[in-house]
């Protein structure tokens, strides 16, 4: 079976010493249950932070990279190598928030497969975002949605290149919202996308591959959404910010 993983995403959040409390509150908060990973990803300014006071059984990542392989003229990037180099497990890349740009210029769907490949080049591991808007799910295209921001990471990569790769799967009407989606409801998007892979890429890579559903996940939802079969995670905005986090763990069926 595949292993669960739940990573909180801490985006934009906190000071160095805010965060070190966030460290030292996980730190504290109990044993993680053997059939799960847990991971953070955080500002990349305090990774180095992070890597040196979080215990070792968490592991941590960046929350985007450059497309660049390795050094050059990249002013502001930071570089996959980079993340490598310093200590981390993980990048998330294409999360909606950067998709669409929060105001400026978006990351198209191409760049992030790009991103991806070259992050899996240099030894990290990808929670790849996909997720529809409200307005696609009301019209009833998720799934084709889904299936446009996957097909370029398919072309991309290759098979073997999966075993680095998660898929979270965000409906970006659920993200910060307190709108769940229902856990019928994400099940069935996480099966039609581990359907999608199954066709597009191989029946094998469908099966061991994790789907993470991330969207106001909390402590007090993730029971549930964690007990469908499709759902092997979460990638958990808000609620990572506090201690709720490990109640997020702790549901893990
Ligand atoms: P929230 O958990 O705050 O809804 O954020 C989800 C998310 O975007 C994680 O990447």
């Amino acid at each position: 079976g595949r292993r669960y993983l739940i990573a909180g995403n801490w985006k934009c959040n906190g000071t160095l010493a805010e965060n070190e409390e966030r460290i030292k509150v996980f730190n504290e908060a109990g044993a993680i249950p053997e059939n799960v990973d847990v991971a953070l990803c955080v500002p990349s300014i305090h990774i180095p932070m992070v890597l040196s006071k979080v215990r070792k059984e968490i592991t941590v990542g960046a929350q985007d990279c450059g497309s660049n392989d390795g050094n050059g003229a990249y002013t502001g990037e930071v570089g996959a190598h980079q993340i490598k180099d310093i200590g981390c497990t993980w990048v998330i890349i294409g999360h909606s928030e950067r998709r669409e740009g929060f105001g400026m210029a978006g990351e198209p769907v191409e760049l992030c497969a790009e991103k991806t490949k070259v992050a899996i080049k240099n030894g990290l591991k990808v929670m790849f975002c996909i997720g529809e808007k409200k307005e696609e799910r009301e019209s009833g295209v998720t799934m084709e949605v889904c299936a446009k921001q996957m097909a370029p990471l398919a072309k991309a990569i290759e098979a073997k290149d999966w075993e680095s790769i998660a898929i979270a799967y965000e409906p970006v009407w659920a993200i910060g919202t307190g709108l769940t989606a229902t856990p019928e409801m994400a099940q069935e998007t996480h099966k039609s996308i581990r359907t999608w892979v199954s066709e597009n890429v191989s029946p094998e890579v469908a099966e061991a591959v994790r789907i993470q559903y991330g969207g106001s996940m909390k402590g007090a939802n993730a029971k549930e959404l964690l007990a469908q079969p499709d759902i092997d995670g979460g990638l958990i905005g808000g609620a990572s910010l506090k201690a709720d986090f490990f109640n997020v763990v702790n549901g893990i069926p």
